[in-house]
């Protein structure tokens, strides 16, 4: 049995223990526990909106109304919370965005998160997600300011289908920028990609062939309900069943155990040491083992891709708050975590901001 310290406030039965006994939650110190028993290790960090592509399942054409620039956390303010979530348990950052790599001071962001220590005094792990298209220039910096990982995204190999997808002539950047990755000494590199009817599901063998050939991992992600634009239809989503079905015509796939809190499920091919994953948001989800909260680049705290609710980080920070309050704030943030993100049920109503608002 587990048994997080409690410091404030009176003990609560853990309703859903995966250990099948009691466990306290905390109330101030310790763990980022929730009223359910996950232990929060994972941030991932937004640090725009702004993106370079304009990809449909994701931004309207025009792009959004984009966050006041005064809205917008500044390095300093970013490596604070940052700070106080390691000193909370996390261990795992993840930039995103908007595109990461728009940051004008990107190296400088990565080389300040890379410097925090979590609570057993090893560096926290640094990831980045990102369209990859500034990383041939970018990325001997980011390896040198302490990047750890990171995950490309690219949805078709085919140059007319990305225009059309990302409103962006851009596909040879986009490939450019895995090369390099490939090139470099990270690893694991994953590249992803939103699995769509009619639009790419055609391309699911050559996609994973194209990661294996840049010594990277494919990982299809089930299309969400979070475009800006609410068009989300889940007859045009490709479920996790057909993506596997479509693999299996090429390959044998076995199950990768030890899944733990990762968003996607891993199958290795042929039986070698060569991977694949999914990522069934909607007709697999994963909320019972999730692990990750969110910090938009407007400073709001989210508990859930899909919450309706957020926790306003800018006043703390801009009126003198000192770093108890924001420790308080992740701890409300992690205690309103509902159970689930509910997209399947009937009265699911999607958030108001965008993926590229939220961070990916
Ligand atoms: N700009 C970066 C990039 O392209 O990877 C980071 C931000 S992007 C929002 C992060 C990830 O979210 C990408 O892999 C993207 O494909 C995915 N994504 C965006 N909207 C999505 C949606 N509606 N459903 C599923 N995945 C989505």
């Amino acid at each position: 049995m587990t048994t997080i310290p409690l410091t404030l406030g009176m003990p609560r039965p853990h309703p859903a223990s995966q250990h099948g006994s009691a466990v306290l939650v905390a109330e101030g110190g310790g763990p980022l526990v929730d009223t359910f028993g996950r232990v929060h290790r994972d941030l991932r960090i937004s640090l725009t909106d702004r993106c370079s592509l304009r990809c449909t399942y994701c931004m309207p054409e025009q792009g959004n109304e984009w966050l006041a620039r005064a809205s917008i956390l500044t390095v300093d303010e970013i490596v604070r919370i940052a700070t106080v979530a390691a000193a909370a348990g996390v261990t795992t950052f993840r930039l995103t965005g908007g595109e990461p790599l728009l940051r004008a001071d990107i190296a400088d962001v990565v080389r300040r998160l890379a410097e925090i220590e979590g609570v057993d005094g090893r560096p926290v792990e640094l990831a980045m997600t990102t369209n990859g298209i500034r990383l041939p220039e970018l990325l001997p910096e980011l390896i040198d300011a302490g990047l750890g990982r990171l995950n490309i995204s690219l949805d078709t190999l085919s140059r007319d289908r990305f225009r059309d997808l990302t409103r962006r002539d851009r596909l040879d950047d986009v490939l450019a920028g895995i090369a390099a990755a490939a090139a470099s000494e990270l690893r694991p590199l994953k590249i992803n990609a939103v699995a769509m009817r009619d639009v790419n599901d055609d391309e699911l063998v050559d996609l994973v062939q194209f990661a294996l050939d840049h010594d990277a991992e494919l990982r299809f992600i089930e299309q969400m309900p979070l475009d800006a634009g609410h068009t989300w239809d889940r007859s045009r989503m490709v479920t996790r069943d057909e993506i596997l079905g479509t693999l299996a015509t090429r390959w044998t796939l076995t199950p990768v155990p030890g899944r733990g809190g990762a968003p996607a499920e891993r199958w290795t091919l042929d039986g070698g040491s060569r991977t694949v994953g999914v990522i069934a948001s909607v007709t697999a989800p994963f909320c019972g083992d999730c692990d990750r909260l969110r910090l938009t680049a407007d400073g709001q705290l989210r508990n859930c891709l899909f919450s309706t609710t957020e926790y306003d980080l800018l006043p703390i920070l801009r009126t003198g708050g000192g770093d108890d309050a924001i420790d308080g704030m992740l701890r409300s943030c992690v205690r309103g975590k509902l159970p689930g993100h509910a997209i399947n049920d009937p009265g699911f109503l999607q958030p108001a901001r965008g993926m590229n608002a939220i961070g990916g």
